[in-house]
């Protein structure tokens, strides 16, 4: 039998030491208490702070529509589901919000998963394995890759948007069964994906599309219906190569996400996921908030009305604010505004700034974007007005007139 040496150190003892290390290289994360406030304000550790870092784009998360419709669910079939879907865990409430999506998306079928993590990191190694091929654009969401990984699949990255480069790779490659693997709102960058050109690939090489709308869901196309709704590919021009998956949490101001396709393919994933099958179905009582939010996404034009004109506002300000700035606003149609900055370190001091000054904008850093593209992750909301945009906007402008004036 093996026994521990007390003169080496047990892996166990490693931990601070590790620890330590990303502190050393400003990588590690801290954890904030949040209580919500009114409006788009949280309080943070006890400061009340303007926030632009959440993904409720329609305000939604809070609405009293959607927390009454959850007590009514938690009174009808409790707070828990007890099962997995395939034993007893699949309520009516669930089943009917399936029925609801599908409608909604303009699907054959959904299948409703209780995160989005979950859903892609299950459902891409259900479609393909060891001998297939995924392809998948350098800046997807890490379920997304995690789930390729976990697939055993050859995995076939190519750069970011580069539709040259994935039709090479698709014509280099000998497999048979070939999946693409796509955010459609990319999650750093608020960049759409080009659905149309991507679908054509696909039907070109006998490719599956699976699009990760976890971004666009609520937001995008008629209704809010989201990315294929938003380039016309559902309904009645809904393609059989395409599965659709959205989060339930960020728009939709709930939790949970579903995939939606035709009703081969979301059978075989009901069938095969392991995330799904290996899991307790998620609660009704969520189930019943989400049909509510259904409601609200569908007929509160006015949310999406109000976000697009916000988000004009943040750009028109910036671009005029930040004339002559070396920071630079990406080129984003969505609420997701990235401000690049450029170093780690000047991504944070900005933040601090802001923070000093009332505002909470997330640093994203490196190794989450790419080296030298450090920046602020703005988060548009239906939830912020006009004099929340006017806010952010004055603060990065004299932020930005003060690091010009350090560095000259
Ligand atoms: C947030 C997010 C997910 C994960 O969804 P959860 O429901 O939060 O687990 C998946 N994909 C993308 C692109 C996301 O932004």
């Amino acid at each position: 039998m093996a026994s521990i040496d007390p003169l080496t150190n047990s892996w166990l003892d490693e931990f601070p030491a590790r620890i330590a290390q990303l502190d050393r290289a400003h990588l590690r994360r801290k954890r904030r208490v949040v209580v919500p406030q009114d409006g788009a304000y949280l309080q943070v550790d006890g400061q009340r702070l303007l926030a632009f870092c959440s993904n409720d784009y329609l305000g939604l998360a809070r609405h009293p529509a959607l927390v009454q419709a959850a007590c009514d669910g938690a009174r009808a079939f409790g707070v828990g589901s007890a099962a997995s879907p395939l034993v007893s865990g699949h309520s009516a409430a669930n089943e009917a919000l399936e029925q609801a999506l599908a409608r909604f998306t303009g699907q054959a079928r959904a299948l409703y998963f209780y995160a989005g993590y979950a859903t892609n990191a299950g459902i891409v190694p259900a479609l393909v394995g060891k001998g297939d091929a995924l392809f998948s654009d350098a800046l997807n969401h890490a379920c997304l890759i995690d789930g390729a990984r976990l697939s055993g699949a050859q995995i076939h990255r190519y750069p970011h948007a580069d539709l040259a480069a994935l039709e090479q790779a698709l014509i280099s490659s000998p497999a048979r069964r070939k999946l693409v693997i796509s955010d459609a709102v990319f999650s750093m960058d608020g960049d759409v994906a080009d659905v149309p050109a991507l679908l054509a690939l696909c039907e070109r090489h006998d490719a599956l599309l699976l699009l990760d709308d976890a971004h666009g869901f609520g937001v995008l196309g008629p209704q809010g219906r989201g990315c294929l709704a938003h380039f016309g590919l559902s309904g009645k021009n809904a393609s059989p190569r395409v599965l659709y998956m959205a989060t339930l949490g960020k728009a939709a101001g709930v939790a949970g996400a579903f995939v939606a396709g035709s009703e081969a393919l979301v059978e075989w994933l009901m069938q095969k996921t392991r995330s799904y099958v290996f899991a307790t179905a998620a609660p009704a009582m969520l189930a019943t908030a989400l049909q509510a939010s259904l409601q609200l996404i569908e007929q509160d034009e006015w949310r999406r009305g109000h976000l697009q004109r916000l988000i004009a506002r943040l750009r028109q300000g910036l671009f005029q604010g930040l004339q002559g700035s070396s920071w630079r606003l990406g080129d984003s149609p969505t609420a997701i505004q990235p401000l690049v900055i450029g170093s780690s370190d000047a991504a944070l001091a900005v933040m601090d700034g802001l923070r000093a000054r009332g505002i909470w904008v997330p640093a994203i850093r490196p190794p989450t974007v790419p080296e030298g593209t450090a920046r602020l992750r703005i988060a548009l909301s239906a939830a912020h007005t006009d004099a929340d945009i006017d806010q952010l906007v004055q603060a990065l402008t004299e932020m930005s007139q003060l690091h010009a004036t350090h560095h000259t």
